[in-house]
């Protein structure tokens, strides 16, 4: 299984990086987690855009979910078959054509439980961020992907034995005392928990210091971490 990093910035596309997106490859299946703005382009860096065989979106904000605008006009032009999407239930009136146009997505929404994803299993829990219907996603025994979501027991649930966490840190411990994102803090922490081997933090805003998140998430993880840049590969 290889996890590529096509996009990881958080909020709005950086100019090093376009928004949430990451490629993971098993047995020539192709999934694809969240296609945030700006990460459309990119991905062609790694895989055609009409070659994806499932796409899964965590939620409805459009660092997370905007370039499937770009993805269709791709695939419509490529005339590639409905690509199986899933995401929240308010995904279609996000995207008002998304159900409208069969031919470019075959949107389910999501549930609790496991589903396929080619030779993978795809396991989602509800997670907490803020008002939205936010999903977490782990593959196999191998990758969890948090999306946007505080510390809460759904992923604590979801995480625990997964050998890479691909957590969201938006920002410094402190900056959500409200909850609705993990912190550096508490993906380090998130990490601990949960047993990963490996931390990988992502959604790094560009006007915040990544340096300083990085050093923060070491300070709480008991597995090395890395930083997400976009094309770094883990297999
Ligand atoms: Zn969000």
């Amino acid at each position: 299984m290889k996890l590529t990093i096509v996009g990881c910035s958080g909020s709005v596309p950086g100019p090093e990086a376009g928004c949430s997106c990451y490629l993971v490859e098993h047995d020539g299946f192709r999934l694809l987690l969240d296609l945030g703005s700006g990460s459309c382009g990119p991905l062609m860096r790694y895989a055609a855009p009409e070659s994806l065989d499932q796409v899964l979106i965590s939620h409805a904000h459009g660092d997370h979910y905007a370039d499937l605008v770009s993805l269709a006009y791709h695939r419509g032009r490529a005339q590639a078959p409905p690509v199986r999407l899933i995401g929240p239930s308010d995904l279609p009136s996000a995207i008002t054509w998304l159900t409208s146009e069969p031919d470019l997505y075959s949107f389910e929404p999501a549930v609790v439980g496991t589903t396929g994803a080619g030779a993978m299993t795809l396991r989602l829990a509800r997670v907490e961020h803020g008002d939205m219907e936010a999903w977490a996603a782990r593959v196999d025994d191998w990758l969890c992907y948090t999306g946007d979501t505080g510390p809460c027991e759904a992923i604590d649930e979801l995480a625990a034995g997964c050998r890479v966490l691909l957590a969201a840190a938006s920002g410094l411990d402190g900056d959500y005392p409200r909850g609705g994102h993990l912190t550096a803090r508490s993906a380090g922490e998130l990490a601990t928990r949960c047993g990963a081997r490996l931390l990988v933090i992502t959604h790094l805003r560009s006007w915040m210091d990544a340096d300083a998140i990085l050093a923060e998430a070491v300070r709480y993880a008991d597995c090395p971490v890395v930083r997400a840049l976009p094309g770094l590969t883990i297999a």
